[in-house]
């Protein structure tokens, strides 16, 4: 369906979660965040009438994430169920890959339309730094099990200054070498995240185009999301740059987000939004009738440009 600026939303990113196995240091503070009462947490059938209701009105796309979505206690019910709900287009994951080695059999075999792992380091020591206590080849592991198993996988990467500005060209020729595409986010200021220590989106292209002068802009499409893509001639994958802070691709903008509480966000920026639970009780009507309400004040666009810090939740809580 159309927002109030004309704009077709048909995207929806479900955080599953809020807790997570790690600890990004730009996400979670060190002692983690506070758990949220697990009675709080929306369950699976509500999230599955949630999504009944979103697919009715054109939202037919969506994004499990979380925290850590593989954390979730029987996610793969979860995933099952929303391929198998009526008019549902694509569900795909974004995960930190540690716990996914163990149920990518199961994960195949329902057909998720894609995966995206986060990877910001191949050094070891620094995969364990920046996730305080992660294990780097379990989400090597995961990233070539993907592969092996057909499922469509993205490398996504978080560049911080005097951290891991240095590896941009290992990364890169680590997810081309495998045919498969990485996207450079730019870190937002969200909750912990210190914004001023992630390279800007010019600072990557610039860095990019040293490494690999032949680049060419490609404009097939690889998602739903507001990557910028470019490749490599002779390469498979592609790179792509989101740029989170300082893009302009609200215009066109096509997603809302649904937290793991119930709350429907129409844009990661500001805190509006609407605490779907009490409407699960109402009829059809009601509950698409607040859904049009909804993304109808889904605002013109983000203003991460001029904060330093939005600190209304943990991005972990909201689902990246
Ligand atoms: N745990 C999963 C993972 O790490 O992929 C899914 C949730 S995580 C919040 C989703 C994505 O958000 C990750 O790729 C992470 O790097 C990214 N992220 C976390 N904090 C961020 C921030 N402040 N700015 C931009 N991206 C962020
Ligand atoms: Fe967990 Fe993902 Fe946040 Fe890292 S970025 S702490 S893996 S939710």
């Amino acid at each position: 369906m159309k927002d109030g600026f004309g704009r077709s939303i048909d995207y929806m990113r479900i955080s599953v979660t809020d807790r997570c196995d790690l600890r990004c240091k730009y996400c979670m503070p060190e002692e983690g965040i506070k758990k949220v009462d697990k009675s709080k947490i929306l369950n699976y059938e509500e999230i599955m009438r949630v999504c009944s209701v979103a697919i009715e009105l054109g939202i037919n796309k969506f994004k499990i994430t979380g925290g850590e979505p593989l954390v979730r206690y029987d996610l793969m019910k979860l995933l099952r169920g929303m391929k198998a709900l009526p008019g549902c287009e694509e569900v795909t994951m974004t995960t930190n890959g540690q716990l996914l080695p163990q149920y990518i059999d199961e994960i195949a075999d329902i057909g998720i339309d894609g995966i995206n792992i986060s990877l910001d380091t191949l050094k070891p020591e620094r995969y364990r730094d920046i996730t305080r206590v992660g294990d780097l080849s379990k989400t090597l592991e995961a990233i070539d099990l993907c592969i092996e198993k057909g499922i469509k996988t993205k490398l996504n990467c978080l560049l911080q200054k005097d951290f891991n500005e240095d590896e941009i060209k290992d990364l890169t020729d680590f997810a081309l070498g495998k045919d498969i595409d990485i996207r450079f986010i730019e870190l937002m200021p969200i909750g912990v995240a210190d914004a001023e220590r992630g390279l800007s989106n010019e600072e990557t292209m610039h860095c990019i185009k040293d490494i690999y002068p032949e680049i060419q802009e490609d404009h097939r499409k690889h998602g739903n999301g507001p990557a910028v893509y470019y490749k490599v001639p002779g390469k498979g994958g592609s790179i792509g740059i989101i740029s989170a802070v300082h893009g302009s691709f609200c215009e066109s903008c096509n997603r809302i987000r649904l937290t793991s509480m119930g709350y429907i966000k129409p844009c990661l920026c500001y805190e509006e939004g609407v605490f779907i639970r009490p409407y699960l009780e109402k009829e059809d009507d009601e509950l698409r009738q607040v859904f049009k309400e909804i993304i109808k004040f889904k605002p013109a666009r983000h203003c991460f440009e001029n904060v330093r810090a939005v600190d209304h939740s943990a991005m972990a809580i909201i689902g990246g």
